[in-house]
């Protein structure tokens, strides 16, 4: 398995310039990690807060990945996050933290930046769209009706979340077995999520250390409604409309067309594992009789997004790895998987006695659970022309 990001795809005509929010964080770092080698991209400016605004960035971070920091990012001069700082960037990915992101990313779509966002405050906004790349990039189609409700004289700037990581690893094998069988109609998830998922310095070691902590703050309602916003589609509003009395576009929350509605029910466990969530899932499908585990590992096996055939330099080369081996995945060998944490490990497919199917699938939580994400889907909005 290589662990190198090869890019596989056409270049978009010239160079962009992009800048990070909350550089200096768990996800910032992973962000100027993969941006340093990114065949299109080129990090313009780094931002985080008071504490660190004015140092340069190598003095400024906690390094904590495994490749040393260097190249040009390393003397950037870490910058506040404000758009006048950023205005020479095309783009900003933002590794916020949720207590300030809302009002700053709301401050840089105001100025016309259009920013990908990890963190929760507007995932649940009905004009943003929450996209995990390897299954609804479609959902960018709402982004020219945010535009012009939210900047309508300009219209360049708009608000791109990812989902949170638990539910980004989980979502992946679902969508694929979504496409190949039909509907699903209800899912049990069980998570064991790693300390990184916390940020830095997260969870005290006498806390986590020979420990389990079942509980991780609204972390099991998060994965319950974002899985229905992201399996979704896109439909007519019943109670909105624009200023010429058209419905305005909104999620339907996997209930379109008389679709049986999925029912979701999490459990939520933090565990002493440095990356990787791993999530043991049980699932029931609408269609009877539903396919056996054999039929699933081959349609996990060959699922294929729409970002790969597109050419998306940082997509997996294979979305799903699925494991037969019965003790694989583990998070210390399997944890960057298929292409450096791009895509997820799926392992003990097998018949569930209650539901139909279950099986375990692990991601790597600040790679397609956060920064990979957000950098594929403005590889993908370069490539659609939505940034420009
Ligand atoms: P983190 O390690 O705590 O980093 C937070 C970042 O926000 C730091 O760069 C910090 O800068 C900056 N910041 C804090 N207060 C600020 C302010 N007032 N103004 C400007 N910048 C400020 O957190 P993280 O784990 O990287 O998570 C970042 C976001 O991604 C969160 O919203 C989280 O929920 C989400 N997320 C995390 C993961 C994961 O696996 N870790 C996965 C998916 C999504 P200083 O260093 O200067 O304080």
């Amino acid at each position: 398995m290589s662990s190198k990001i090869t890019p596989n795809t056409v270049s978009p005509p010239k160079k962009v310039r992009v800048g990070v929010l909350g550089a200096t964080g768990t996800v910032g770092q992973r962000f100027v990690t993969l941006l340093s080698e990114h065949p299109w991209f080129i990090i313009e400016a780094l931002g985080a807060s008071e504490r660190s605004k004015g140092r340069k960035y190598r003095e400024a971070v906690k390094w904590k990945q495994t490749i040393p920091l260097g190249g040009l990012a390393a003397d950037l001069i870490v910058k506040g996050c404000t758009p006048e700082e950023f205005k020479t960037c095309q783009l900003v990915f933002s590794g916020l933290d949720a207590d300030v992101a809302g009002d700053i990313e709301y401050a840089f779509r105001a100025a016309n930046i259009p920013l990908f966002s990890n963190a929760k405050n507007y995932r649940r906004d009905p004009h943003v769209p929450l996209i995990v790349p390897l299954v609804n990039p479609s959902h960018f189609s709402i982004i020219p009706q945010q535009q012009s409700l939210h900047s309508p004289l300009l219209s360049k700037g708009f608000i791109v979340t990812n989902a949170n990581c638990s539910t980004t690893g989980y979502v992946i094998p679902l969508a694929a077995l979504e496409k190949a069988f039909g509907p699903i109609e209800s899912v049990l998830v069980t998570t064991m999520q790693a300390i990184s998922g916390a940020g830095y310095p997260g969870v005290p070691s006498l806390d986590i250390l020979g420990n389990v902590v079942p509980y991780i703050g609204g972390e099991e309602e998060k994965i319950e409604w974002e899985t229905l916003k992201i399996l979704g589609g896109i439909t007519d509003s019943e109670n909105e409309t624009d200023k010429n009395g058209a419905p305005l576009k909104t999620f339907d929350m996997h209930q379109a067309g008389g679709r049986p509605a999925l029912r979701v029910s999490a459990s939520c466990n933090r565990v002493p594992v440095v990356d990787g969530h791993m999530e043991c899932v049980s699932l029931r499908f609408h269609r009877r009789p539903p396919p056996s585990p054999q039929q699933v590992r081959e349609a996990l096996s060959v699922f294929t997004p729409e970002i790969q055939s597109l050419g998306c330099p940082s997509s997996p080369r294979k979305a799903i790895e699925v494991f037969e081996e019965p003790d694989r995945p583990q998070p210390r060998l399997d944890v960057k998987g298929t292409h450096n944490g791009a895509g997820v490990s799926v392992g003990r497919v097998r018949q569930c006695q209650v539901l139909d199917i279950k099986f375990v699938v692990l991601s790597d939580n600040v790679s397609i659970g956060a920064a990979t994400s957000s950098i594929i889907n403005a590889e993908y909005a370069v490539l659609k022309g939505i940034v420009s």
